[in-house]
Order: C-alpha cells, then structure tokens, then sequence
C-alpha cells in the first residue's frame, strides 16, 4: 500500500527534488500540498494552512515539511498531534530544543520523525565516512562559497532572524563533516560577517575542535561568491592520506585518486530511508550540524560588512 504524503512549504526545493522523488518510489504518492499563496502542485488538492489540510485529507499518511525552518516546529508539531509521520527538511527547526520536543512527542505517540540532511545521502558521504572510521584527523578544512543570488533569489526569509544566512548552505557542510569525522566536532571561534542591513550572516569564518583531531580543523563559509560553487571538504589523516570530498559531497577523492561511488540520488535516498523508517516504525533524528551552527551563533565575533541587496 503507497503511503499518500502531504507536502506543507510548496517552494523551490518541494518543487525541485520532493515531487519528483515522491513521484518515482512506488511507496509514496503525492496527495496534498500547502500554499498560503494556492501556488500547489497541478493536479492535487491544494490547501492555504496545513491544518485545512489535516482536516480535509482524512487518508493522509505522512507530511513532508519544506517551508523556511522558523515555522518548521509549530507544524511539525500540529502534524505529529495529528497522528501523523513527518520528514522534516533541513534545517529541522531553529533551535536544538524545538527538535528534541519533536522527538519526545514522536515517540510518546510512536510516530516516525526523519530530520533529514540531503548532503549525507551521497554515496561518497559514506564513502568518506568509512575510509576515515578510526582514523585519527591532523587537519579538516571546509569551503563552502556560493552565490547568494544564483541559490536563493528574492528568499527575504534566509536573512531574517532563524534564516540562518549563510549557515542554511554551510549546515549542509556540517552535516556532511558531523557524518564524516570520526569523534565529535564542536566550535572554537567564530567571525560572522553580517551585511549592514540584514539580521543573518553573509560569511562565517570557524575554527573548530574536533576529539579525533591533532591539528586545524577550519570552516569557511561565503554567500559573495560568483563563477561556480566551491562546495569541498578535505582532511588529511595522521598516517598521511587526503580524502577530498568535492561539489558537496557528490564526488570523493582519496590521494589524489577519485573513488567511483554510486547511488539513486540524494532525495530519492531521503524517502527511500523514509519508506524504511514508516515499515519500520522507526525514527532518524540527527541534531549535530544543527548544533554547530547554534554554537557558532553563541561564540561569533561580529564584523559589519557591505549592505546586501537583491
Ligand atoms: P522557498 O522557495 O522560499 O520555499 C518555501 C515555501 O514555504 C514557500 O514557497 C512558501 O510558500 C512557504 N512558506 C514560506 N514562509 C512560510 C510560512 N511562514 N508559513 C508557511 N509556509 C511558508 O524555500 P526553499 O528554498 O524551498 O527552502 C525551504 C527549506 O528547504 C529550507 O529550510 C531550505 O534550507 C531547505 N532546502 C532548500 C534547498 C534549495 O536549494 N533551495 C535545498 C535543500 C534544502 P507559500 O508562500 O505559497 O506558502
């Protein structure tokens, strides 16, 4: 039996990457999609709040939330209340606190609740992560620099407060560094560039510390950037190897040699590990890049920088 899911945030990436992965894997079909603006999908119900959509879809068998993550908490909550399994988008809220009450409330209701983290399904994400299992790190140094209006054109919500500026790309950094390195990594210190006319960050330069780690592990995260992404984590191992994980995740290198590694595809990874976790009665919660980005917040110096218009 298809599980008929309800897409609540109808914008780019529901659009982009949810439908068609929903479309292509026979365990899932489309069913409802939210839009406060009634822009949803052709051919399906569309309703302005979710709870129109809660009480209208009386089939529904699991929400996928894809709005901006201010708004992520309360209906996430309204859907687990509900009685109904939720996949939630990255970031999974804006705080560690509203994703742990998520959790609690899944689970007195034995509900699954998938925080999910796109850049972890790449097959050279794994890759990665075993060649490194019970390797001691000396350095870990992660680019992440894109152009603010190739990715989010017009988004007035990334630069408001809980729109994490440039940690809503640099958390997919994070989530790919968390899976990877083998111990915990935390924050050391932090420079956070804000444009002069916005509550987010632009840029973010960090030192971290990782448990596995001898010496620098560094992050650099810039949205002022044009002509192609720089998308890289590299790591070099005590016992002298470089593992390079390039154009966010998707290709590995290992001394220099690329390692062939394949797979469906991030999102129809997502909801086949969704699929897995409904049949199994099972959730996957992960706060750890999420957590890098609120100790960032806590210990970043702030530099002033040029005002950003779009
Ligand atoms: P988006 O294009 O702005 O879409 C978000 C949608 O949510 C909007 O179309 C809007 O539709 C709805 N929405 C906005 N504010 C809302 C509110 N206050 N209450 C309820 N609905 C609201 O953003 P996006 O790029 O798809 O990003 C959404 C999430 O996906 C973010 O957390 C982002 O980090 C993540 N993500 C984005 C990408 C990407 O490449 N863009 C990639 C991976 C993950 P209506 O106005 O019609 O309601």
């Amino acid at each position: 039996m298809t599980t008929k899911v309800g897409i609540v945030g109808y914008g780019k990436i529901a659009q982009d990457q949810h439908v068609p992965s929903i479309e292509g894997n026979p365990h899932f079909e489309l069913a409802a999609t939210v839009s406060r603006s009634g822009n949803g999908h052709p051919g399906v119900p569309c309703f302005a709040t979710h709870a129109d959509m809660l009480a209208q879809v009386k089939d529904l068998g699991a929400v996928a939330i894809c709005t901006p993550p201010s708004v992520r908490y309360a209906i996430a909550r309204d859907c687990l209340e509900a009685g109904l399994p939720c996949l939630l988008e990255k970031p999974p809220g804006v705080t560690l606190g509203e994703v742990e009450e998520l959790k609690t409330l899944a689970d007195a209701k034995g509900l699954t609740l998938f925080t999910t983290w796109h850049a972890q399904h790449n097959p050279a994400v794994t890759a990665a992560a075993e060649a490194l299992a019970g390797k001691n790190v000396e350095t870990m140094r992660i680019t992440w620099r894109e152009d603010v209006r190739k990715w989010h054109p017009g988004q007035a919500w990334i630069w408001e407060p809980g729109g994490f500026g440039v940690f809503d790309p640099g958390i997919n950094a994070f989530s790919i560094a968390t899976r990877i390195f083998p111990g915990t990594l935390w924050l050391k210190e932090a420079e956070l560039l804000f444009p002069a006319n916005r509550q987010s960050p632009i840029a973010a330069n960090l030192a971290l510390s990782g448990s596995a780690a001898t010496g620098a592990v560094t992050a650099q995260l810039d949205w002022r950037h044009s002509g192609g992404e720089a998308w890289d984590i590299e790591v070099r191992t005590a016992d002298g190897e470089t593992i390079l994980l390039s154009e966010g995740g998707s290709k590995l290198s290992r001394n220099g040699e690329a390692v062939a590694a394949s797979g469906p595809g991030e999102y129809p990874d997502i909801y086949r590990e969704f699929a897995e976790l409904l049949a199994g009665h099972k959730s996957h919660v992960d706060v750890a890049p999420l957590r890098l980005c609120a100790e960032a917040f806590l210990l970043g110096r702030r530099t002033i920088v040029d005002a950003f218009e779009d």
